[in-house]
């Protein structure tokens, strides 16, 4: 079947809270096509969050395991072109005869049938044969089947009869996951912390994702050189904005009491209660080594002290990292944090 691309399986498809209920749906349509009550199947969701790559692995999957069972991808663009040429060509029933003889048929974004009324009813029939005879019918679209406009109401009464599983946007961990799989498949090492500062930037899109690894593995082949964070941030200024953004005492503080569940305006206070003074003095901390606010500009940032506090807070910071190995993870942490900015 050419219409079924073999790069995309279950394999390579990362199961995550995002999409667990779609896979497992759809593993179980591959396993038993027409034998389950998800039928059919109708995967929803934004673009770029996985719904071709899935539509195809299920299809892949029943190939691989039923060798002999007729399957046809086709994108529902593509389904009304072909219906349109049969029409100009008197070929309706060839063109009908072709799905109806499918085992499984996979159609993709099905949305896009909207405002096109002879062709859903010819799909009308064609779901309706398929259905009761047995077969599988599984189907993409970018929202679910009750907030789907311009499809006529019997059609979108089929769509509700099986399981509609939407995909969500991937978390962090996902991404990260997703990011590995494909450097691993490229055949690239990037660092770790490369990997992480891509997947926290970019989080609307798995596409997008892919896209700026893919952009990064090109340019490290072309540079033959290791790609560091600073680098990364460099190559990928395109595909994510406000990379120079700079780094303010605000921000340092907002971080480090967001890190250690303080209120934000207890630093500026006098208070000596040990948490406070811990996060107000690794505030001042980082804000020494990252931004460039002189030691007095630091000290009235944080609560109308002299300089020679801040030199002490640093001093105890300094020190604490030596001798404290839990402390040296704090700082590390809210460190990696302020960077991934
Ligand atoms: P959609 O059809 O929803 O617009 P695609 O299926 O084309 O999205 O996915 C976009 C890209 O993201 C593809 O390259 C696909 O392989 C990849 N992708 C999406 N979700 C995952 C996932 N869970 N694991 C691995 N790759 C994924
Ligand atoms: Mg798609």
């Amino acid at each position: 079947d050419p219409q079924l691309n073999p790069n995309y399986t279950f394999d390579n498809y990362i199961e995550g809270d995002c999409n667990r209920l779609a896979r497992s749906a759809g593993y179980a349509v591959a396993a038993k096509p027409g034998g389950t009550s998800f039928n059919p199947l109708m995967v929803y969701g934004g673009v770029g969050l996985g719904k071709t790559h899935l539509a195809q692995a299920i299809g892949n999957e029943i190939k691989r395991n039923m060798p002999d069972k007729l399957v046809i991808y086709v994108s529902c663009e593509k389904f009304c072109q072909q219906f349109v040429d049969s029409l100009k060509n008197n070929t309706i029933n060839d063109f009908v005869n072709f799905y109806q003889a499918m085992d499984v048929i996979i159609m993709d974004d099905v949305h896009n049938f909207a405002g096109k009324e002879k062709t859903q009813d010819i799909f009308f029939h064609i779901f309706n044969h398929l259905h009761q005879s047995g077969k599988q019918v599984i189907l993409t679209s970018d929202k679910a089947p009750k907030d789907l406009a311009g499809l006529e109401e019997r059609l979108l009464s089929r769509f509700k009869w099986g399981l509609s599983a939407d995909l969500q946007i991937p978390d962090l961990e996902t991404r990260i996951a997703i990011l590995k799989k494909k450097m691993y498949a490229d055949g690239i090492e990037l660092p770790g912390e490369v990997i992480e500062y891509v997947a926290h930037n970019i989080d609307n899109n798995v596409r997008e994702l892919e896209g700026a690894m893919v952009s990064l593995l090109a340019q490290s082949t072309l540079n033959k050189k290791d790609i560091d964070l600073a680098l990364a941030k460099q190559m990928l200024k395109n595909f994510i904005k406000n990379t120079s953004k700079e780094i303010s005492m605000e921000y340092i503080q907002k971080l480090v009491c967001e890190y250690f569940e303080v209120p934000v305006d207890m630093v500026k206070s006098q208070t000596r209660k040990r948490e406070i003074v811990q996060a107000r003095q690794i505030s001042m901390y980082l804000s020494k080594s990252h931004t460039k606010s002189s030691l007095k500009t630091i000290g009235a940032f944080f609560g109308g002290r002299d300089h020679s506090t801040v030199i002490y807070a640093c001093q105890t910071v300094e020190d604490l990292i030596e001798t404290d190995k839990k402390f040296k993870a704090y700082v590390n942490d809210i460190q990696k944090k302020l960077k991934m900015s």
